[in-house]
């Protein structure tokens, strides 16, 4: 599977939604290549008082939920289409849940795909 067709996945999750007065979802959509050739998709979660999570954060726990762990590649898009880098947070917790996922395949824009320890330097663990 390229990295079209894991946009393509995380774009069709990626439709806003209102919650509650306090809490949105999906503005953001993210899906997850695995080394068994499976693809998982999760949302943001937005909330006051910033309880929420990121949608690499939703598709990595759907992923796990599936007795899966290792991501080849991951992608992560607004709800208008844009890519979005994974936050640091999402980095580290990618990087942590499986440490071969240090190789996996980031699409941090249009034209340019990187290895997670790349957006990664001075990993903590190597020190
Ligand atoms: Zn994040």
């Amino acid at each position: 599977m390229d990295f079209k067709d894991l946009y393509n996945a995380a774009l069709s999750v990626a439709v806003p939604k209102e919650l509650s007065d306090c809490a949105q979802a999906a503005s953001v959509g993210a899906a997850i290549l695995t080394a068994s050739g499976n693809v998982y998709t999760g949302v943001c979660i937005d909330t006051a008082c910033s309880m929420g999570f990121c949608a690499e954060h939703a598709a990595a726990a759907a992923m796990i939920t599936a007795g899966e762990s290792r991501i080849l590649k991951i992608v992560a898009v607004g709800y208008k289409g844009n890519i979005i880098p994974p936050c640091g947070r999402c980095r580290e917790f990618l990087s942590q849940i499986c440490f071969e996922n240090s190789e996996a395949r980031v699409l941090v824009n249009e034209n340019t795909v990187v290895k997670l320890c790349e957006l990664l330097p001075w990993d903590w663990r190597k020190i």
